[in-house]
């Protein structure tokens, strides 16, 4: 059984249609793949009806949170999977967000536009094509322009973190979070809680409250986290509870990286679907769509 938990399609910031995606899943051979767009559920449907027979999908989403930390807020991303898209107050938080990348998206293009870099927010919007807009959107138009090669290198510079360009947005509180999935219905599992800086805010003390409040897992293997890395966060979720899951966090010609790249024991998905209350249900072969 191949399972990978995370994946994007154009409903955010990968490259792949949602049925692209789920051909581009059969064709490597999954058994399992997870549809988790950045901030928003609008690739389910498409995914639904385009997932052949033999593929059973999970429809989730990544959500952007943020934990104060003694060195300031730091950015975490999490998972959640088989909660009700309809659910009020994630209907109320993803238009928010939606709203919120748009404005910092359109900050981040200014600047660059006031710099003499030879972008437009126009560019951005299309190639955005209505997703929520996020910085690999920008990266594509930094590529277009011939400003930069790959959008990995415009990571590297225009859209770093600590570069002049840089504007924040306003995430959800982490805790927050967990608890508006549980309530859909749904599970959370940290997104590579070891990628890029979470260390500062994800303390052992910290996961074991989430788990508290009802976090059902961290994403152990993911392509961002080093050996040591896995063997620190496999044993703070031996004690505290939690299941660990692996996933490729595929974004198509985005990011370099193939599906199936890191994957999740079949234990341990099921174990997080009997956390779920059921009120969506993957889509396996034989079932018809949620
Ligand atoms: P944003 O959500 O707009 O802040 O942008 C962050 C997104 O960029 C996340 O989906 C990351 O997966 C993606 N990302 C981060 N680093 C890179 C990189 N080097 N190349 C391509 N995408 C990246
Ligand atoms: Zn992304
Ligand atoms: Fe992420
Ligand atoms: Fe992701």
């Amino acid at each position: 059984m191949i399972i990978d938990l995370h994946a994007h399609s154009t409903a955010s910031d990968g490259t792949d249609s949602p049925a692209e995606l789920m051909a581009a899943a059969d064709a490597a051979g999954l058994d399992v793949v997870a549809i988790t767009d950045h901030d928003n559920t609008g690739g389910w449907e498409p995914a639904i009806l385009a997932r052949p027979e033999q593929l059973t999908l999970v429809c989730g989403a990544e959500f952007s949170t943020v934990v104060a930390a003694p060195t300031g807020t730091v950015s975490v991303h999490l998972l959640g999977y088989l909660f009700d898209p309809q659910h009020p107050a994630i209907v109320a938080e993803q238009s928010r967000l939606r709203d919120e990348r748009l404005h910092r998206g359109l900050a981040i293009v200014a600047k660059m536009v006031a710099a003499g870099v030879p972008i437009s927010a126009e560019q951005v919007l299309d190639i955005a094509g209505g997703a929520p807009v996020g910085r690999p959107h920008i990266g594509r138009a930094l590529v277009d322009s011939g400003v930069v090669s790959t959008v990995d290198e415009a990571f590297g510079s225009y859209l770093a973190g600590r570069g002049p360009y840089y504007v924040p947005k306003a995430d959800t509180d982490l805790c927050t979070a967990v608890e508006m999935i549980g309530a859909a219905g749904g599970v959370g599992v940290i997104a590579h809680p070891r990628g890029r800086g979470e260390y500062r805010a994800l303390t052992f003390d910290r996961i074991k409250d989430l788990a508290d409040h009802g976090l059902g897992g961290l994403e152990v293997d993911h392509p961002d986290h080093d050996e040591a890395e896995r063997a620190e966060l496999r044993s703070i979720a031996a004690r505290v509870g939690l299941l660990t899951t692996g996933s490729s966090d595929y974004h198509g010609h985005n990011k370099v990286l193939r599906l199936g790249q890191e994957t999740t024991a079949p234990e341990t998905l099921a174990e997080l679907i009997s956390r779920t209350s059921g009120v969506i249900v993957p889509v396996g072969p034989g079932d018809s769509p949620a």
